[in-house]
């Protein structure tokens, strides 16, 4: 094995081994090359319970069947496009152009218990991706940090095996740097809508980052967020080691590997999985009967995730199947973190995941009771039921965090 990024990809033919690129490359790169005409779902979220400034254009958060031109110069920060992005969506011919009331998260009910509750449990989420930027202002306090790691002094002081990992590892270049500049863009989009800053700038994630911290596991490289099975499986192990208890996966793969399969299933963790976005001409399609990693794997400690639009209807490119996927969850156009301190929108169901992943780990911090296992079975018992979904996903629903709560106790 060599740390050498193009080596490793020609000679070991692994491009399409496991890539986050080959879930959200194609729809992004139709849209960088489209003008800019830029649309969002919203307002509505002012009146919300949390009013982050560019949260208003968050329609996941709150969808209230509005779309709103979003001035780009006015209303995102100028750092938005640092790393190529465009300030706003760019809007493919062919888009839904109709937003539903409703078709979000239904989150603020969620979000008042929440901080109503004065116990809460401390809870470590693995996002194995890209790298993240964990010096942008909205995720410096939603990292986690290896406490029992001295930064810098070259010792493994916590015997873990890894040297000097304080904000997790990057084990597609074997080292401790989790970030490592725009090809971490995907990482950082994630992170932020699991837990972007409550600070009243910029987008806020679903969990707050005072009890819900993300490890950062870098296992994607270049730009196209490709990697290889055998360190997916490494950095499972890792996130096990360390203290996570769900586990992001925003990639997939055609090939089956038992030994990432094994691992999975023995890690004690819940993972959600990005069902992956379609075939080569973004068309999405049925991974019961054309699987794809680890989003196929039968596994009761896996929720696989579709991207749903802002009009209740699947994305095209949306894979589906009513054994292999569980739910859908908002994934397109989705705005949050990007590398270099900025905010850019993103799509595909590496963008649905996170969210499933921030409600099941703000779930889990709440209702202390509950096991990993019991959070799958509460976030699938209580979705949004959709007859756009029906046949497509495992519940023919979307996420609907409040009525998750809402089987809570109190
Ligand atoms: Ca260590
Ligand atoms: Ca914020």
């Amino acid at each position: 094995m060599t740390a050498i990024p193009g080596y490793r990809l020609l000679t070991l033919g692994l491009t399409a081994v496991l890539t986050a690129g080959f879930l959200f490359a194609p729809l992004q790169g139709k849209k960088e090359e489209t003008p800019v005409e830029a649309f969002s779902a919203g307002p509505g979220f002012e009146a919300m319970h949390y009013s982050d400034s560019y949260a208003v254009y968050q329609w996941a958060l709150c969808n209230t069947g509005i779309l709103k031109l979003v001035p780009n110069a006015k209303n995102l920060p100028d750092n938005t496009d640092t790393d190529g992005s465009s300030a706003g969506p760019a809007w493919e011919s062919g888009a839904a152009l109709t937003s539903v009331s409703g078709i979000d998260l239904n989150i603020e009910a969620a979000w008042k218990k929440y901080d109503a509750r004065p116990e809460k449990r401390q809870v470590v989420v693995a996002l194995i991706d890209t790298g993240v930027d964990y010096t942008h202002p909205e995720l410096a306090d939603a990292v986690w940090i290896n406490s029992d790691e001295i930064a810098g002094d070259g010792i493994d002081n916590d015997g873990n095996g890894y040297v000097d990992d304080v904000y997790g590892w990057n084990f597609y270049d074997n080292n401790n740097h989790v970030f490592t500049g725009s090809d971490d863009r995907h990482g950082t989009h994630s992170a932020g809508t699991i837990a972007a800053a409550r600070d009243g700038i910029g987008t806020v994630g679903i969990c707050d980052s005072d009890y819900v911290k993300i490890m950062v596991i870098k296992t994607l490289g270049t730009s196209a967020g490709v990697g290889t099975a055998s360190d997916v499986i490494k950095a499972i192990e890792y996130a096990q080691a360390n203290g996570a208890v769900i586990c992001n996966l925003s990639f997939g793969t055609a090939k089956y590997s038992e030994e990432l399969y094994q691992t999975m299933k023995n890690s004690g963790m819940l993972f959600i999985v990005a069902a992956g976005n379609g075939d080569e001409s973004g068309r999405g399609y049925d991974i019961d009967g054309e699987p794809v990693y680890p989003a196929s794997f039968d596994l009761d400690n896996i929720i696989s995730v579709a991207n749903l639009q802002f009009d209740g209807n699947l994305d095209k490119a949306s894979n589906f199947g009513v054994k292999s996927v569980d739910l859908a969850a908002p994934g397109n156009y989705i705005l949050s973190t990007t590398s270099g301190g900025g905010y850019g929108y993103m799509s595909g169901t590496s963008m649905a995941a996170p969210m499933v992943t921030g409600a099941a780990a703000m779930l889990y911090s709440y209702d202390t009771s509950l096991s990993v296992t019991d959070i799958k079975g509460r976030l699938l018992n209580s979705v949004h039921r959709l007859s756009s979904l029906q046949g497509k996903t495992a519940t023919g629903g979307m996420l609907d965090i409040s009525a998750a709560f809402a089987l809570s106790e109190n």
